[in-house]
């Protein structure tokens, strides 16, 4: 059916994208003041050095809240926030947010705890983001070596030359540069070669069926032992159970993060782990 809306124009609408682009139109109407209202919660998930299972970076995770007691999930609202622009604010928020986190628990002790945060592509685009996580270290009193910045392959496939010299910049500063998702993006590499990265983080899709379904073990096994040829460490999303941890040990793979320690969860929790798990951060 078509509909007039009043220029002398046609529309012509799926009934099924309407509804879609209906609830999209509502969540933006949302975003907004939710953005200047500071709305916002982050949740922070640990990553775990295998050998040990010490925690050694916690990552910052955005949650939404909603009036009922539940959440708006990521998945839905980045990239509603990315197609938007509204994006940097909210990212400027959680890089800022991240590192009083970090400064907080390093003074009550943990003094070499990390964090790692995600960054959208977006944040790239107006050249601020060097400044705005410099600042950010500034008021938090932390070290660049205590922030790491979490880039989708995606985002690094697509690399113009401008996004190039941010990192490079950063990664001079001091901050780790990580591979979000490793394995989901395009099958062309050859940008691991052109920029300062030193994490990679192998995508929870293959990680979930080690230790069951043995037809992702030699895939895994390559990606660490490629990463390791590059010097890279790498970090292994996902895990859920004692028998993943340790075929991917017994791969060599020196970080995980994953259900089986710990969900995302608020501060107040996320400080009862470090203090149960970290005599030695
Ligand atoms: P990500 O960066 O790959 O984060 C890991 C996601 O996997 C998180 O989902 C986490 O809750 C989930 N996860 C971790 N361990 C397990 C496990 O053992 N089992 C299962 N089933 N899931 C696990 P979450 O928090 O829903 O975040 C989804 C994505 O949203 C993130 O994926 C990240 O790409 C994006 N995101 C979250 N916060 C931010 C942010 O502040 N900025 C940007 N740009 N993106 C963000
Ligand atoms: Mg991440
Ligand atoms: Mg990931
Ligand atoms: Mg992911």
């Amino acid at each position: 059916q078509a509909k007039k809306d009043g220029k002398n124009t046609y529309h012509y609408y799926d009934k099924n994208l309407d509804k879609a682009s209906e609830d999209k139109f509502k969540l933006l109407q949302l975003l907004r003041p939710a953005i200047n209202q500071k709305q916002f919660k982050l949740y922070y998930q640990p990553m775990i050095s295998l050998a040990d299972e010490k925690i050694t970076t916690v990552e910052a995770l955005l949650r939404w809240p909603q009036p009922d007691g539940g959440f708006i999930t990521p998945d839905q609202f980045i990239p509603l926030a990315e197609s938007t622009g509204l994006i940097s604010e909210l990212g400027r928020w959680v890089i800022q947010q991240a590192c009083l986190f970090c400064a907080r628990h390093r003074s009550l002790g943990h003094s070499r705890l990390r964090v790692a945060v995600n960054l959208s592509v977006m944040q790239f685009k107006d050249g601020q983001l060097q400044h705005i996580v410099e600042k950010a270290l500034h008021e938090a009193q932390i070290p660049a070596d205590a922030l790491e910045l979490e880039l989708t392959e995606s985002l690094l496939i697509d690399e113009t030359e401008q996004i190039q010299k941010q990192l490079n910049s950063l990664s001079d500063l001091g901050v780790t540069i990580a591979i979000d998702d490793f394995g989901t993006g395009y099958s062309n590499l050859g940008y691991l070669r052109n920029f300062n990265a030193s994490k990679l983080k192998i995508d929870r899709s293959f990680i979930i069926g080690l230790g069951t379904a043995v037809d992702d073990e030699p895939l895994v096994e390559a990606i660490i032992n490629m990463a390791k040829s590059l010097g890279l460490e790498t970090v292994a999303e996902g895990i859920e159970n004692k028998a993943t941890l340790h075929k991917l040990l017994s791969m060599g793979c020196s970080v995980g993060q994953g259900y089986y320690w710990s969900k995302p969860v608020p501060e107040e929790e996320l400080g009862a782990l470090l203090n149960k798990s970290n005599s030695s951060i």
